[in-house]
């Protein structure tokens, strides 16, 4: 079985299990788990900043974010179809009392900086307070320039506020763009990468910033119930991904372009769209629900029109995915 509904399927590698079950243990809760904080270093000064801290998830990494950057009538402003903004549940609002500010964005992730401008509150006891910026690279795959980014940290050094990254595909970035990852996370306070996503750990995120705000990262973590013991074996997982599956995911992108182009050479230019390592189809109902059945007897999962690419899709499955589209 092929899955491309998300890179999130990925079952962890022989080598990976291997680091796993060899990560040498400690209870975390009390900073004792070397393997733990061996990767809180590494995505820390592989990003160039200060200190890491380790999370079960994506969600609870920006979340521990945005409690950390924000307090109680404070606000986040943040793009209308962010993860942040849209997929979190709300935990901001829901336990920190933190009132979102969607602005409208586009497919590459870019938020319309003018409405950005005129939604940022002046001092004044009438408005939440404006305190973070919240970006994220890539969106639906599409990686974001360094023009904006700079143009937006301009913005919050204008208006003093914080600039928050969700970079759970952020290596995906910086493969496409062939730049070291550090360079990607300059422009921003704190960035939040998923080990769980293309890079094929079975869990985990890492929070990543200076030092003095990972300390308090780690006070919401205990709140929220991500304090966890030997989670050392995670976390091998974590380290094993960073050093071993980065430079390869400019295969699955080179996979999604092969994917691309014979979508666009059967249905035409406009009916498929690659970015990074994710196809976003754009066919009628009736068409998309046809082709997917095709797949689905060729043994590949598709979902809705976002086909996404992984290190369990191997180049056998992308010439069969090929041949069957040809042939549709
Ligand atoms: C997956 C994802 C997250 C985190 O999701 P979890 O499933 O909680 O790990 C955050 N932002 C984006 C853009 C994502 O794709």
């Amino acid at each position: 079985m092929t899955d491309l509904r998300s890179d999130t399927v990925t079952q962890p590698t022989e080598a990976m299990r291997e680091a796993m079950l060899t990560a040498k243990l400690g209870d975390d809760v009390y900073g004792e788990d070397p393997t733990v904080n061996e990767l809180e270093a590494l995505a820390a000064s592989t990003l160039g900043k200060e200190a890491g801290l380790f999370a079960p998830s994506g969600t609870q990494s920006n979340l521990l974010a945005l409690l950390t950057h924000c307090g109680r009538g404070d606000e986040y402003l943040v793009g209308n179809n962010a993860h942040t903004y849209r997929y979190e549940g709300g935990g901001a609002a829901v336990l920190g009392g933190i009132q979102p500010q969607p602005i409208t964005m586009n497919l590459s992730g870019e938020l319309d900086l003018e409405e950005l401008c005129a939604s940022i509150k002046p001092d004044d006891f009438h408005f939440a307070r404006s305190r973070l910026l919240c970006l994220e690279n890539t969106h639906g795959g599409s990686v974001l320039s360094a023009h904006f980014c700079n143009q937006v940290r301009d913005l919050c050094n204008k208006f003093d506020l914080s600039l928050h990254l969700d970079g759970a595909r952020l290596f995906n970035a910086a493969v496409a763009q062939k730049k070291h990852p550090k360079v990607l996370a300059e422009a921003f306070d704190t960035v939040s990468i998923c080990l769980s996503k293309g890079l094929g750990a079975p869990v985990g995120s890492v929070l990543i910033g200076p030092r003095e705000f990972i300390n308090q990262a780690r006070r919401w973590r205990k709140v929220v119930g991500g304090g966890m013991r030997q989670a050392g074996m995670l976390a091998g997982a974590g380290i094993y991904a960073l050093q071993n599956h980065v430079e390869r995911l400019s295969v699955d992108h080179k996979n999604a372009q092969t994917v691309c182009a014979v979508l666009e050479r059967k249905f035409g230019t406009d009916s498929a769209r690659c970015a990074t390592n994710m196809i976003h189809l754009d066919l009628s109902e009736k068409i998309y629900a046809s082709l997917s059945k095709t797949m689905s007897a060729l043994g590949v999962k598709v979902g809705r029109p976002r086909w996404v690419f992984h290190l369990d899709v191997s180049s056998l499955d992308v010439e069969r995915i090929c041949g069957a589209i040809d042939s549709f």
